[in-house]
């Protein structure tokens, strides 16, 4: 079993009162970890170190040209350890070791984009008249506390640690207790590029403990975190009352709109990658189907068979197509969500159930599951479920479509199936959703926005906006006149400026 301790100032450390969590596999139901549980002592040992390391300019004051040289040398650690790492994500979260092995191999194009971001970005010069340069430029906030979830706990680490770091910040990071082992490897890895101690820490522990002692801590200038929408809520409260900025990465219930022009094979492959990977578990998980109704019978009878052939199993084995739900409790909320919806009248389709494989007993797993017969009045219609849990709805025309698509508390993402591109961007027009994809789901970039509408958040990750999010502006105004003004040695108008 491993063991594992905080990591503050460049070095592990218990918690000060010697307290631990075990992380338990969603698999065998076995302890594969057990963590230091940061007390709000720890955390503040862990802010401290930051904003010494902020202070004393060790890392902010390198030029962003080194900055990025660090950067890409952390890159190119980390491609040669993804491997070991996405066995590592897969141990503790049960996610299939092939798309963790995908997930993972793409990572280090973070630090490369934002080490190249470091280094491009520029101030600027705005023309504000005669007599007088005006000087913009962005400088870093201060020590950021980075709060991640499990469900992507090293992807989502990067998305935010990349940025902070690049744009010269120190940063405090709580990963999930569910998810903490290759987020302390991520603040190793960096150390040994060349970011100096002190920079990276993190402090592993529970949300209502360790988490709620770094978002209140008031050594914090920026929080940025990603989990659920009434986490966001309670971080970002906290963030308003000390008058801190916040993005907030949060819940979603994204629909997948398929038209009848789209092929049906590509349809039903994109709605099964959007409902299913991760086991459902993502917050762009596709989890209301919408189709044409001219298309949904052939539509729905493919999706059924395609689902039935999924492969559950060891998600240590690359021929696993779905592995178990991260926890008991995870579990539980699902099936619960099933069973209310079945009551409710839904008709379950396919699933709805824990599998009957003996083999897979010991492990959290829950069958992909498929409801029909759903209506906007279903709680299973606007409840985020976070699991392999899709309805399938039918649509009349493009009107209906977005009425139905638009009907959710959530804005985060989504995805429309067709041929015909002018619709799609029509479509994109008027849905409420921060992300959307045409033919596609799922896909990120650093380089390209990701964020919410509505209940799903503010502000956004990756790209230059992101960079921007990490830094404060700073404008000098310079005097060129050659002689000074004097406001009060004269009665004649003069320029308010
Ligand atoms: P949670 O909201 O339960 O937790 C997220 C993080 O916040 C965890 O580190 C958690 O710690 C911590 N936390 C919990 N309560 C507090 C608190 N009061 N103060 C400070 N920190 C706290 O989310 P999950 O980990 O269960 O992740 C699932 C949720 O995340 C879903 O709603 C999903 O939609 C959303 N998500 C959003 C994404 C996006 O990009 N918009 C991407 C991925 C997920 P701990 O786990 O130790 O309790």
């Amino acid at each position: 079993m491993r063991e594992a301790l905080l990591h503050i100032d460049g070095r592990p450390v218990p918690a000060e009162d010697h307290a631990t969590m075990d992380v338990v596999s969603p698999v065998t139901g076995r302890t594969v970890a057990r963590i230091a549980h940061a007390s709000p002592g720890d955390v503040d040992r862990a802010v401290t170190a930051a904003r010494r390391s902020f202070e004393d300019r060790r890392w902010r004051g390198i030029a962003p040209r080194e900055r990025a040289r660090v950067l890409n040398r952390a890159a190119a650690l980390l491609s040669e350890r993804v491997h070991d790492l996405a066995a590592l994500e897969t141990e503790q979260i049960g996610r299939p070791i092939r798309e963790m092995r995908a997930q993972l191999a793409r990572l280090p194009e973070w630090l490369e984009y934002f080490g190249a971001v470091a280094q491009t970005d520029r101030g600027s010069v705005p023309d504000v008249g005669a007599g007088q340069v005006n000087l913009i430029r962005r400088v870093p906030i201060g020590v950021a506390g980075l709060i991640t979830p499990w469900n992507h706990p090293l992807l989502i680490t990067m998305k935010k640690v990349s940025v902070a770091v690049a744009a010269g910040n120190s940063v405090v990071i709580k990963p999930s207790e569910l998810g903490p082992l290759v987020p302390l490897e991520l603040a190793r890895l960096l150390e040994e590029a060349g970011v100096p101690t002190g920079v990276v820490n993190v402090v592993t522990g529970a949300g209502a403990t360790t988490g709620r002692a770094l978002s209140e801590h008031r050594g914090i200038d920026k929080l940025d975190v990603t989990g659920g929408t009434e986490t966001g809520r309670v971080i970002a409260a906290e963030a308003g009352r000390r008058l801190i900025p916040v993005t907030a990465e949060l819940g979603g219930k994204a629909p997948v709109i398929v038209f009848d022009d789209a092929p049906l094979d590509d349809a039903v492959a994109g709605a099964l990658f959007a409902s299913f990977i991760a086991t459902g578990q993502t917050c762009v998980q596709g989890s209301r189907i919408l189709v044409q109704d001219t298309a949904y019978d052939a539509f729905l009878a493919r999706l059924l068979e395609r689902v039935g052939g999924l492969r559950l199993g060891d998600p240590a084995d690359t021929a696993t197509q779905i592995g178990p739900l991260v926890s008991a409790v995870q579990r539980d909320r699902v099936a619960s969500a099933v069973e209310q919806a079945r009551a409710q009248g839904v008709t379950v389709a396919a699933g709805g159930r824990v599998p009957e494989d003996p083999a897979l007993a010991a492990g959290q797993y829950y069958l992909p599951t498929i409801l029909t017969e759903v209506t906007t009045s279903h709680d299973i219609w606007r409840q985020e479920v976070f699991g392999p849990v899709a309805v399938v709805v039918p649509f009349h025309d493009e009107e209906d479509a977005i009425r139905l698509a638009n009907d959710a508390d959530f804005g985060l993402a989504g995805s429309i199936w067709t041929h015909d591109t002018a619709r799609g961007l029509r479509m994109v027009d008027r849905l409420d959703i921060g992300i959307v994809w045409i033919n596609d789901h799922h896909r990120v970039d650093p380089a390209s926005p990701w964020g919410g509408m509505k209940d799903s958040g503010i502000g956004s990750e990756n790209a230059i906006e992101a960079f921007h999010a990490y830094t404060q502006m700073k404008s000098t105004v310079i005097n060129t006149a050659p002689s000074g003004a004097d406001w009060f040695g004269t009665t004649e108008p003069m320029r308010y400026s």
